[in-house]
């Protein structure tokens, strides 16, 4: 069961005095279209109240320039972009001499599934073993169909997918999903070696081995439009900290999760917003410190 108790046990890394911000890592986040254009933002902005160091945000060039003084703490990189405004094929090539420098990898927010996890595999074809990768959302589309660029990055990468997207990811009923998510975590893990955070009113974090932790402390206010974007960042940035994959996803989950009980404390049990959650993460994480 993740609880305080747990994540007592498991804490955090904790930065040295001295660190610089590189020492907790850069987040690069690549995703987005012209209709979806702030679930980029809302998921760089996660990684950034997780306490990651440095934040890179990738996506359409028609929404980059507005992305850029939204967040002004990124640095951004506009992609090249087809007429119906999503991110055009080979549109990495212009993020691959990047990747070397990022300590964690966000890809999907805010993407369709057209092409998505095309560009995922050409981003981890690429990239060297090593930085922890979060899969979420449109890159989640067609990762069953060839799971080998994901084995050269055995258990370091983390799939986030709500019951739709892990139905579609394993050819199942989204119901057979909902009836029995520990099972499907278990399968989509040892199918493509990755951490699995299966998530719902309740989220299960599953790792390549099988093994299975339980968050039943979510709220149902996180059920919102952004709400998965900002907890792909928080995980992320958790990751650029040099948390291992497990203990990352679970701490990002539970992290959510209280944020969305603060938040209805405050202002109601629904109604607040995803955006809001973010700027009670670093209480949060003082409060288990
Ligand atoms: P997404 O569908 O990708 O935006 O993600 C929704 C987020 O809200 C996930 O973190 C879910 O675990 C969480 N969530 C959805 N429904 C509930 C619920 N009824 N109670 C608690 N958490 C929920
Ligand atoms: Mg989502």
């Amino acid at each position: 069961m993740i609880d305080a108790a747990w994540l007592r046990a498991h804490p955090l890394p904790i930065p040295a005095e001295d660190d610089d911000k590189s020492a907790r890592g850069t987040v690069q986040v690549v995703g987005g279209c012209a209709e979806i254009p702030g679930a980029v933002l809302l998921a760089g902005e996660g990684a950034l109240r997780a306490g990651a160091g440095k934040l890179r945000l990738a996506s359409v060039r028609s929404v980059a320039p507005h992305l850029a003084i939204a967040v002004p703490e990124a640095l951004v990189i506009a992609l090249d972009e087809t007429e119906d405004g999503l991110i055009a094929p080979g549109a990495e090539r212009a993020l691959l001499p990047r990747l070397s420098r990022c300590a964690s990898l966000l890809v999907g927010p805010g993407m369709p599934e057209d092409g998505a996890t095309a560009l995922l595999h050409a981003l981890l074809r690429h990239m060297e073993p090593g930085p922890g990768v979060v899969i979420d959302a449109g890159a989640l589309g067609d990762l069953a169909a060839n799971p080998d660029p994901l084995r050269r990055h055995h258990g370091r990468c983390v799939i986030t997918p709500h019951a739709g997207e892990m139905a579609r990811l394993l050819g199942m009923e989204r119901d057979a999903v909902s009836a029995d998510p520990l099972a499907a975590a278990r399968r989509a893990a040892e199918m493509l070696g990755v951490v699995v955070a299966m998530k719902g009113a309740r989220t299960w974090v599953v790792g390549p081995e099988g093994e299975a932790l339980l968050c039943t402390h979510g709220h149902v206010g996180l059920a919102t439009s952004g709400s998965g974007d900002t907890l792909g960042g928080i995980l992320a940035g958790l990751l650029a900290r040099g948390a291992d994959p497990v203990r990352a996803t679970a701490w990002a989950v539970w992290l959510h999760a209280e944020a969305g009980h603060r938040l209805a404390r405050r202002m109601g049990t629904l109604g607040f917003l995803a955006r809001e959650l973010l700027a009670e993460i670093p209480a949060i994480m003082a409060d288990l410190s």
